[in-house]
C-alpha cells in the first residue's frame, strides 16, 4: 500500500481493517492507526489481542451483535451492514456503524472481510431529537393533515384525544365530521377561497367531538405544495380555546337575565360608535327603565322582582331582530339598547314593539299608579353620523330623554334627534 494512501486512511474519520480467516479462525490482519480516535487503543493493542473489539461493545448491544456475527458466515453477499451498536470509550456512549466487505478466494470461498467503523453518534443523537421532538407534536400539538380535496391523511394524537375518534375514525374523512351544525355554508366558502388560492387562512370557530359536545378552535390552515408549487394538501393547527371562550362568554354576561352586562356595553358602546360614523350611518342609545319597580319589589317579594326582571330580558331581547342590535342589563331595573342605521320613524315603531311586548307579558302590579301591569319607561338618543359627542355625553343625553319620559307619566318612550 502507498504512503500516501495509507497516511490519508489512517486520517479518514472511518476506521479500516482486514479480518483474515487462518486455520478456521478469525484473525485481526491489519487496522489503521485512527482506532485509537474511535476505541481509545491504538492500532498495536488490536493487533497484539491486548484488547479486542467485542470488549468494547455496550453489553446490552453484545447479544445482538454476536447473533449478525454467526448469521454472517451463513449468508453470501459482498457486504454486509450490522445494526448500528453502542460501544463505551471512556465511559461515554459511541454510536458505531459497522460495514463488512466479504472478499472469496478464486474457489468461492470467503477468504477475508474488509470492515470499516465510523462513529454515528451526532447523526443518532439528531434523528433521537428528531423523533422526540416529533414525539412531543404528536402528543402535545393539535393538528391534522388532508389532501387537496379535503380528506384527511394524519392527525395528532392529540388531536385525537381532544375529539374522541381514533385516528382510524378519521383517516380518509373530511373536517365536516367535526362541523358545528351553527356554521354557515358561507363561513366555509371563503375558508376554502382562501386556501385553494394558496394562502394561510386563520379563524375561531366552534366544532363538535365525537359525543357531539361542543369546542372552540383556533384554526391556522396552511396550504402545503410540491416542487412545482402545486397545492397538494393542508395542514391544519388548532388551539383549544374553548375555556378561554368560556370565560370571556361569562365576563360579559349578566347572571340574572343572561343578558350582556355593563361590561360588555362599555365595550360594545365604543366600537359600535365608531363603526357607525365609519359606515356613515347613524347610531342610536336606548336606555329602559322599568316603572314603578320599588313598589313592586315591596308588593310582591324580591324574589317576584328577579322573575320579572327575567321576563322582561326575554321579551325586550325578542323584540330585537337584527344582528346588529344589542341588548345589556346596566345594573338594577335599567336596560340598554344599542342600534345603528335606523332613522326616527323606524325608532318610534321599535319602542312602540319594546313597549308592548313588556304590556304584553300583563304581569300584574297593583301598586302602580299608572297601569294594572308592570311597564317601561324608554329614553332614547339618535346620533349622527358626523356628530362629535362624548359616550358620557351621549348617556346623559339618553337619560334625560329617560327622565322626560318617566315625568310624562311613564310606559313611554321619548327619543331625541
Ligand atoms: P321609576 O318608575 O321612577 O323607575 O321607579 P322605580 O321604583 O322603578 O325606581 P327606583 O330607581 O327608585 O327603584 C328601582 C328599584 O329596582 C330598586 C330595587 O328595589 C329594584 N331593583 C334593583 N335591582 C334589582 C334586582 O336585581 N332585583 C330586584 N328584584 N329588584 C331590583
Ligand atoms: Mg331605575
Ligand atoms: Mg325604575
Amino acid at each position: 500500500m502507498g504512503d500516501k494512501v495509507l497516511h490519508y486512511l489512517n486520517e479518514s474519520p472511518t476506521v479500516f481493517f482486514i479480518l483474515r480467516k487462518i486455520d478456521g479462525h478469525w484473525e485481526l490482519e491489519y487496522v489503521t492507526s485512527n482506532v485509537k480516535n474511535l476505541y481509545g487503543y491504538s492500532a498495536e493493542d488490536f493487533l497484539s489481542k491486548k484488547v479486542k473489539h467485542e470488549n468494547f461493545i455496550f453489553p446490552e448491544d453484545l447479544h445482538q451483535y454476536r447473533l449478525e456475527v454467526r448469521q454472517i458466515s451463513k449468508i453470501i453477499k459482498d457486504k454486509y451492514t450490522y445494526k448500528p451498536y453502542r460501544i463505551l470509550r471512556d465511559n461515554k456512549i459511541v454510536w458505531i456503524n459497522h460495514i463488512l466487505k466479504i472478499i472469496y478466494d478464486k474457489n468461492g470461498k470467503v477468504s477475508h472481510y474488509y470492515g470499516y467503523l465510523n462513529d454515528i453518534t451526532e447523526s443518532i443523537k439528531n434523528k433521537n431529537d428528531l423523533e422526540q421532538y416529533l414525539s412531543i407534536i404528536n402528543n402535545n400539538v393539535l393538528l391534522s393533515i388532508t389532501n387537496k380535496e379535503g380528506n384527511i391523511i394524519d392527525v395528532s394524537d392529540a388531536f385525537c384525544k381532544l375529539t374522541n375518534f381514533s385516528k382510524n375514525e378519521l383517516i380518509g374523512k373530511k373536517h365536516n365530521i367535526f362541523r358545528h351544525p351553527s356554521i354557515k355554508d358561507d363561513f366555509f366558502k371563503e375558508l376554502w377561497s382562501t386556501i385553494l388560492k394558496g394562502y394561510i387562512w386563520k379563524g375561531e370557530h366552534l366544532n363538535i367531538k365525537k359525543d357531539g359536545s361542543e369546542i372552540w378552535v383556533e384554526n391556522t390552515i396552511t396550504p402545503n405544495f410540491d416542487e412545482n408549487k402545486n397545492i397538494v394538501g393542508f395542514t391544519s393547527l388548532y388551539n383549544d380555546i374553548t375555556d378561554k371562550k368560556k370565560i370571556a362568554q361569562i365576563s360579559i354576561t349578566d347572571f340574572l337575565t343572561s343578558l350582556y352586562n355593563r361590561r360588555h356595553f362599555n365595550a360594545i358602546f365604543e366600537l359600535e360608535l365608531k363603526r357607525a360614523k365609519r359606515d356613515n350611518k347613524n347610531f342610536v342609545l336606548m336606555i329602559l327603565d322599568i316603572d314603578f319597580f320599588k313598589q313592586y319589589n315591596d308588593t310582591y317579594g324580591h324574589d317576584k322582582g328577579d322573575e320579572v326582571l327575567k321576563n322582561i330580558s326575554l321579551a325586550l331581547k325578542d323584540t330585537l331582530k337584527r344582528a346588529s342590535d344589542y341588548i345589556f342589563r346596566l345594573g338594577g331595573e335599567e336596560f340598554a339598547i344599542i342600534t345603528s342605521d335606523i332613522q326616527y320613524i323606524g325608532l318610534v315603531r321599535l319602542c312602540n314593539r319594546l313597549l308592548k311586548s313588556v304590556s304584553d307579558l300583563k304581569i300584574e302590579h297593583r301598586s302602580s299608579s299608572i297601569n294594572d301591569f308592570v311597564s317601561i319607561s324608554i329614553g332614547a338618543k339618535i346620533i349622527k353620523s358626523n356628530s362629535a359627542f362624548s359616550e358620557t355625553k351621549i348617556f346623559k343625553l339618553a337619560d334625560n330623554a329617560l327622565y322626560e319620559a318617566k315625568e310624562l307619566g311613564r310606559n313611554k318612550a321619548v327619543i331625541k334627534e
